[in-house]
């Protein structure tokens, strides 16, 4: 089920197109299994801990903006997805009263998979843009990526979750920091991917940071080493990870992670021996 969060005059919906697991040793990368095991972590029979597929939905001067689109109906053995009841993305839209067709804009923080699979639905004959009257805002390099996807990357990145998009013109290629609206911008956190974006929501003197695949568990925001296997760019992405988790202390910026679980909202502080700790947020509609 959606919750809501206010923030400033913003209302931001977390919304979830089910459960997705992954291979945990894959999730914590060259930290030993020794250590993360610690924190308690279930796995299922194939070693697969349980990560959230939260995705942000809000309106902003106007505009119906819709941040990650989930795994969608495009599933493949990297990972699998858990739906209780069936209930996908779009069953949560239909219950906050959102229709595919009042969404206005897409964002996606990157194309892997796991982020941009209701970009597009099936079609008696393959795939057409789920929201058609949307523009799906991408950075351009990510895009590019994307398309030309290497040995390591081809396993995640698939052309129908955008090509449908760009052969109906919708596609709009973003370079860097844009504003989408005057409260919510979207920029580059180089790292988990060369151009992986993350969202910044401002409204009221609150402010949100919505951080994509940046981490999967939050001990990877208290611990900068901990970077996941997942991410192209380990070194760059626990140095953007850092500078995202100062400014979310010193800014007191909400995190909303798509990958915690469900909603995935929390801040980052910092204890009296300077270690940095999530506290996890409970929603207030
Ligand atoms: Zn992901």
């Amino acid at each position: 089920m959606p919750v809501r969060h206010r923030l400033g005059g913003l209302h931001l919906n977390v919304l979830t197109d089910g459960v997705y697991f992954q291979d945990a040793g894959a999730v914590f990368g060259v930290v030993p299994r020794i250590l993360w095991e610690r924190l308690g972590i279930e796995l299922n029979s194939r070693y697969q801990m349980a990560l959230g597929l939260n995705s942000l939905l809000v309106s902003s001067q106007g505009k119906t903006i819709l941040i990650e689109t989930g795994v969608g109906e495009k599933e493949r053995p990297l990972g699998q997805t858990e739906r209780p009841g069936g209930v996908t993305l779009l069953d949560e839209l239909a219950a906050v009263g959102v229709a595919p067709e009042d969404v206005d804009v897409v964002i996606n923080t990157h194309l892997h998979a796991d982020h941009c699979g209701w970009n597009t639905k099936q079609t008696g004959d393959g795939w057409a843009p789920t929201f058609p009257r949307a523009r799906y805002l991408v950075q351009r390099g990510e895009y590019d990526a994307c398309m030309h996807p290497n040995e390591r990357t081809r396993a995640t990145y698939f052309a129908e979750n955008v090509q449908p998009v760009a052969d109906t013109g919708q596609l709009e290629l973003i370079d860097g920091e844009t504003n989408v609206t005057d409260e919510i911008t979207i920029i580059p956190t180089h790292g988990h991917t060369r151009d992986h974006a993350s969202v910044i929501l401002s409204s009221g003197g609150e402010s949100a940071v919505y951080i994509g695949d940046m981490i999967q568990h939050p001990v990877q925001l208290e611990r900068a080493p901990w970077v996941s296997s997942f991410d192209i760019y380990p070194l760059e992405a626990m140095e953007t990870k850092k500078a995202v988790v100062q400014r979310a202390i010193d800014e007191r910026q909400l995190v909303v992670a798509v990958h915690c679980a469900f909603p995935g909202l929390g801040y980052m502080t910092e204890t009296a021996d300077g270690k940095r700790k999530w506290v996890p947020v409970e929603p207030s509609g």
